[in-house]
């Protein structure tokens, strides 16, 4: 038996297939010292030290990280952030009130203990509806802020976007205008704009997004 059928076997045994192996400077080669992965499970592909393939697990990292994605963006989302991205060590977000950046160690993330950036209590606050309109794309964009204005100009849009102010209700705190946006954003949540359509355009704020046709839909419940 080779030694790569034997991998072969071993990594069939965790639910991995070996698709390719690559030596130490990644050329194809025939020392394998790194193979290339596709796991049988979710389908993503990795590149793994050949001599890793005999520990216990194999994590698919692709997957890992989306799973990651997902517990910092719920943690971003209570304490008043939007995820943005994390690397290893920190995560960037940004305050959904006020647009402004934060990094912060990723261990404060999994500890809640990120401090709010927009706290003031007694603040009147409001529930924007905003058009957006860049290249050839349109989307509403639907969240609450202290500033609006100044919120707009941090989402990182492109110099070539408009952004066109539909609605606007005011609250008597930062609180009430952020409630009504979560009970806004659960009646939208199954017809908001795919991410992957918005943040293209915008480093921030991708989520609760819609699509122009809900305009009058959401300014009535507004
Ligand atoms: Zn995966
Ligand atoms: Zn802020």
């Amino acid at each position: 038996m080779t030694i790569q059928t034997k991998h072969q076997t071993i990594a069939a045994s965790k639910g991995w297939v070996i698709l390719d192996s690559f030596n130490e400077r990644g050329e194809k080669g025939h020392n394998y010292k790194k193979y290339k992965m596709s796991n049988l499970g979710c389908g993503h592909e990795m590149v793994i030290h050949a001599s890793n393939i005999n520990n216990r697990t194999i994590r698919c990292q692709t997957c890992h990280n989306e799973a990651l994605t997902d517990k910092y963006t719920k943690a971003a989302e209570q304490r008043g952030y939007d995820y943005v991205s994390h690397d290893g060590k920190n995560a960037t977000l940004s305050c959904k009130c006020c647009g402004t950046q934060k990094v912060t160690h990723i261990s404060n993330m999994l500890n809640l203990n990120v401090s709010e950036c927009c706290t003031a209590k007694n603040n009147i606050s409001y529930l924007y509806l905003i058009e957006i309109r860049v290249d050839d794309a349109r989307f509403l964009k639907l969240g609450s802020s202290r500033l609006p204005e100044y919120r707009y100009s941090n989402f990182g849009l492109p110099k070539s976007a408009r952004v066109i102010e539909i609605g606007r209700a005011a609250f008597l705190t930062r609180q009430a205008a952020f409630e009504r946006e979560a009970e806004m954003k659960a009646i939208f949540s199954d017809r908001n704009v795919r991410p992957e359509f918005t943040a293209p355009y915008m480093n921030n704020g991708v989520h609760e997004c819609y699509p122009v046709e809900l305009v009058e839909e959401i300014l009535n419940v507004m």
